[in-house]
Parts: structure tokens; C-alpha cells; sequence
């Protein structure tokens, strides 16, 4: 089974990935390759950190089962390898989401977001990025939403991260219910 968590820059998905595999111990998480340089308080095996050229490598050799450029920066999902019973959460843009879709791959698609964009904004100042960025990502956000909604995404607001996290449980569960159902 797949799960894709998207949503718009500096709405927290990132985060809200990562407690849903401490969550649910059969949910395996993705890691992407990307070609953007790494952040000063970001983990170093947050992303497989790649030049341009290794990326476009692996694209020929047909390693991703979706990339996408974003901000003059590539990403992309390597085809996933999870442990035996896992499903896999990909935390990805809405492009890769549409990618995912293209493919006739059966999926639940989440779209987190922003309270408001005055709190989108505040996130991302928060964590560095510049003014010119912001706005960027603000502007992209409206495209994102409109492509979410396209897409069938079930929207999740992060106002409260654990609430967020819950919420997205719940649809994980009943999503996985119905499955097993057929
Ligand atoms: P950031 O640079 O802030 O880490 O990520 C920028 C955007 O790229 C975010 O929306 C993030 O979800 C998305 N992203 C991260 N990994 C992937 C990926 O493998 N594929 C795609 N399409 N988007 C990704």
C-alpha cells in the first residue's frame, strides 16, 4: 500500500512523516534523493544528498518511480524497497504526487496545510529561508491546493502537530481497513 503525504513549503509535513512511522511500526518511510544542498540544522541522511549529475544518472537508468524539479532542485522517490508487511509513506511535492497518480498507482493521498498563509509564511522565516523564497512558496502553495484538490487529496490543517498526526492515522486505518476488505 501506498501513502503520499503532500502540502505546500513550511507546512510541516516533514515532521508529520516522521512521527507517522513512530506511530504505525508497519509504515516504512521513503527517503528521497535531492540535488538541493544541505540545510545547517538538517541531518545529514535526511536525503540522499546528489550533484546533477548522479541525479540525471539514475533518472536514464530508471531508478526513480518519480522526480521532479522544484525550485531549480531535483527530487526524486528511488522505486521503494520496504521491509516485508510495510507500507510505504512517501513526503512528497504535489508534482510527484500527480506523477504517483499518472502512473495508474493505487495510493491515499493526504495534502497537509498551513492554518493560513500568514502562519505558512511565519514557517518558513522561521527556518531560514529568504523573504524572496517565501513569497515563491506562498505563490505555489494556491497552485498546489488546486492540484491537490484535482487529485482526490483528503486535506489535513496543521494547527496542532499531534492533532495533524492523529487525523492522518485514522484515514491510514480506515484507508488500510477498506483494503484488507477488497
Ligand atoms: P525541501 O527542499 O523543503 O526539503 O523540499 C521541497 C519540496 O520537495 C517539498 O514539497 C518536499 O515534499 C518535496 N520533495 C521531497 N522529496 C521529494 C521527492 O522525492 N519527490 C518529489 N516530487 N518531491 C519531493
Amino acid at each position: 500500500m501506498l501513502i503520499v503525504v503532500s502540502g505546500p513549503g513550511g507546512v510541516g509535513k516533514g515532521t508529520i512523516a516522521e512521527l507517522l512511522v513512530e506511530v504505525h511500526d508497519n509504515l516504512w518511510l521513503s527517503k528521497s534523493w535531492t540535488t538541493r544542498s544541505r540545510r545547517d540544522e538538517e541531518l545529514e541522511d535526511s536525503y540522499l544528498f546528489v550533484d546533477r549529475e548522479a541525479f540525471e544518472q539514475a533518472i536514464e537508468e530508471g531508478e526513480f518511480l518519480e522526480w521532479a524539479e522544484f525550485h531549480g532542485n531535483l527530487y526524486g522517490t528511488p522505486w521503494p524497497s520496504p521491509p516485508e508487511g510495510h507500507d510505504v509513506l512517501l513526503e512528497i511535492d504535489v508534482q510527484g504526487a500527480q506523477s504517483v497518480n499518472k502512473q495508474g498507482l493505487e495510493c491515499l493521498m493526504v495534502f497537509v496545510d498551513a492554518p493560513t498563509i500568514e502562519d505558512q509564511a511565519l514557517r518558513l522565516r522561521g527556518r531560514g529561508d529568504s523573504e524572496e523564497e517565501v513569497q515563491r512558496r506562498i505563490k505555489e502553495g494556491e497552485r498546489e491546493r488546486s492540484d491537490a484538490t484535482d487529485l482526490g487529496a483528503i486535506f489535513v490543517v496543521n494547527d496542532d502537530l499531534d492533532k495533524a498526526v492523529a487525523e492522518i492515522s485514522t484515514i491510514i486505518s480506515s484507508y488500510r481497513d477498506r483494503e484488507e476488505k477488497g
